[in-house]
């Protein structure tokens, strides 16, 4: 008899930024295959993940009915019981004013959930108080892009690999990370693209750069600028584009007249002759990208860093045109859609401030209410507020912060001390232990709706199956608290009709539409209009700040510095079978299988030196936890640094994470931990 398919419904992958389209084979309600289509971005290229982890969406830990915790114990009970209890709860805080109250939206829910989250927390929760987990991978380029440019997106698309003459990839492991955007990178070195890689791991691109650059962790700064000396020294530098593109030139100049190639090559831990070949050969190609992912942006100077690529892009005249471009890979499904739907502390949708009285007064009128003008708190600053008690009630959607967010055992402490929890999830996650309600919620293929990718392209959700139990949409839920608090402006009734809000209020999605999506309509933002499809790349005539802004960063060194005590280097990071807090990705055996347990991956020369065989368990200790993981011998690792996956919960890298903020973008630094290690 032949298999027949119930339904065959073309979506958007759960996983990564990069946006592969999907299509989901559904018998009997449930997924039951996973093809590629040619997609918007993906050309049939699928990675394991968008291929085989699917399961989770039918396993049966889903969350099926709301959960109160009485006695200590999460107990089944219904959506009027939650609802009245979390509207009484956010009524006591909100007594206390606008810094008692505070919310965390969802990288992984759609435009529309975390439109109408963000509006839910400063229309009804009267609070600035709401950042995402974007503060935690990305937050310093959307701070560093928008000083040096204007617009903190990846400037331009995945399609244009085909046609760079040259790639420069740094701080991404972009084959697991983002392995569709790796696989193009690779395909275009196969075709006659110049690759340069900067990386303290042998990471799999290594192998086929033109040049590689191990460079020590922390040191990408450094490395920029000593590019850039380089560049100069050869008489490299694009001058008209610099004359007519930018301004801060000369200032910028001075500090680069300081710095030698010798001197940044020496604090990189490379030989100068390296940096001079990557330099060349990047400035000498007519067009070029460069890559860049959390390498870059997670430490206390990604600000610095992510100004740095700027710099580099400025100098070389490869900005602004095909082919070229600063390109940040923004790691989670809609995580550029979350910021851009304003999931952010400082600003509103489309990145109006919520400083500048005019976008005030606008999104008063059109929301019928009163914006609040609190100064809002970040992730790490909320997740203190309600270790402080100062933050009375935390509303989380989709976030596991106990093991995403730095320094675990500090977040864990402060959650203990929470007042009012609520999380809604699809499954029961490490953070909804501390829950006083959780509410269960549809996942991607239970809903319409819209994600933007790393490239700012507006893609359509498709609905494929039913959600199980008494769960519901994310931004439904949502609407049914504000209407318990007697809060007019949140009765949607679908995502076509949000959407056309965000389109109202946001210059940058105003010619957005999900009819015009199932038409079949290709929309990258900025699209200002309803005959647009908005821009391939962005800067092409001027830069959104009018001229591109060089800036200076010098080399700070990170706070974290090997000593007799902790004489390694831990860095984190992700690895291709697993997403996030892996709360997905672990739902499916074969996933799972592959993945294996947690691990440290360690040079063998180290592991010799400590009596380390393969596998043993080794116990990481840093200043702020310890963790205990099975040794992976790595030769592409150096013998001073290590590597741990940020994903395992009850092994999770992040006990050991933690330290000072960048000062501007506010992101922890994962990428430079000091540690010792024993064998167990
Ligand atoms: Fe999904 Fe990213 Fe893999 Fe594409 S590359 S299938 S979007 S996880």
């Amino acid at each position: 008899k032949p298999f027949v398919y119930t339904k065959n419904v073309e979506t958007i992958c759960p996983y990564c930024g990069v946006g592969c389209t999907i299509n989901l084979k559904v018998m009997d309600n449930k997924i039951t295959d996973v093809y590629s289509t040619e997609g918007n971005v993906n050309d049939n290229l699928l990675c394991v993940k968008g291929r085989f982890a699917h399961d989770f969406v039918s396993s049966e830990d889903r969350l099926t009915t709301p959960l109160i915790r009485k006695n200590g114990i999460l107990e089944e009970a219904s959506w009027d019981e939650a609802i009245s209890l979390i509207a009484e709860k956010l009524k006591e805080a909100k007594a206390d004013g606008p810094q008692a109250v505070a919310g965390l939206s969802s990288a992984r829910c759609t435009n529309e959930d975390n439109y109408v989250f963000q509006k839910f927390m400063r229309v009804v929760g009267g609070t600035n108080n709401v950042d995402h987990c974007a503060r935690l991978c990305h937050a310093s380029t959307v701070a560093g892009l928008a000083q040096s440019f204007g617009s903190g997106a990846m400037t331009n698309s995945i399609e244009e690999i085909d046609i760079m003459d040259v790639m420069f990839v740094t701080g991404t492991n972009t084959t697991e990370t983002h392995p569709v955007i790796g696989a193009k990178i690779k395909q275009r070195q196969q075709n006659g693209g110049a690759l340069i890689v900067a990386e303290p791991r042998r990471i799999e691109l290594a192998k086929y750069a033109d040049v590689y650059l191990q460079i020590k962790p922390g040191t990408n700064v450094p490395l920029f600028n000593g590019m850039m000396r380089a560049i100069l020294d050869a008489g490299l530098e694009d001058k008209a584009f610099i004359d007519k593109r930018t301004e801060g030139y000369e200032a910028f100049k001075e500090f680069m007249d300081t710095l030698t190639v010798e001197g940044c090559a020496e604090i990189c831990g490379v030989d100068s002759e390296d940096i001079r070949k990557a330099a060349i050969l990047f400035a000498t190609k007519e067009t070029g990208g460069i890559f860049y992912s959390m390498g870059v942006t997670q430490h206390k100077t990604g600000t610095d860093g992510v100004m740095s690529t700027a710099n580099l892009a400025m100098l070389t005249g490869k900005i602004g045109r095909e082919g070229c471009g600063v390109n940040p890979l923004r790691g989670q499904n809609n995580v550029q859609g979350a910021c851009d739907m304003g999931a952010l502390p400082g600003d509103l949708p489309g990145y109006q401030k919520t400083a500048n009285p005019e976008v005030v007064e606008k999104f008063e009128k059109a929301w019928n209410a009163k914006i609040p003008d609190n100064l809002g708190k970040t992730v790490t600053e909320i997740i203190d507020g309600v270790g402080e008690e100062i933050i009375k009630f935390l509303y989380i959607m989709g976030e596991n912060p106990v093991v995403s967010d730095p320094n675990t055992n500090h977040v864990r402490a402060a959650l203990e001390k929470s007042n009012f929890l609520v999380v809604q999830d699809i499954f029961l996650t490490e953070t909804t232990e501390f829950a006083d309600v959780v509410l269960p919620a549809f996942v991607y293929a239970e809903k319409d709706g819209t994600f933007t990718n790393t490239e700012r392209r507006i893609q359509l959700l498709r609905k494929a199956v039913e959600a199980p139990g008494i769960s519901k949409n994310d931004w439904e839920i949502i609407g049914l608290i504000a209407k318990k608090m007697g809060v007019e402006g949140f009765d949607f009734t679908s995502d076509d009709e949000i959407m056309d809000e965000i389109a109202s209020v946001t210059p940058s999605y105003a010619g957005v539409s999900l009819e015009r999506l199932r038409n079949g309509d290709r929309i990258q933002w900025p699209c200002l209009s309803k005959d647009s499809e908005g821009a391939r790349f962005l800067h092409a005539e001027k830069f959104t700040r009018g001229l591109g802004a060089f800036k200076i960063a010098d080399y700070i060194p990170p706070e974290d510095q090997a000593d007799e005590e902790y004489p390694l280097i831990l860095m984190t990071g992700r690895i291709l079978q697993h997403y996030h807090s892996r709360t997905m990705t672990m739902r499916t055996p074969g996933i799972q299988e592959i993945a294996g347990d947690a691990f440290v991956e360690i040079n063998p020369m180290t592991a010799k030196a400590y009596g380390i065989e393969q596998g043993d368990f080794i116990k990481v200790t840093s200043p702020r936890g310890v963790v205990s993981a099975k040794a992976r011998f790595n030769e592409g690792i150096m013998e001073t640094n290590l590597f741990m996956p940020f994903h395992y919960g009850e092994t999770g890298a992040n006990y050991l994470t933690g330290g000072q903020l960048d000062p501007v973008a506010k992101i922890p630094p994962f990428k430079v931990v000091k540690a010792k290690i024993c064998k167990e």
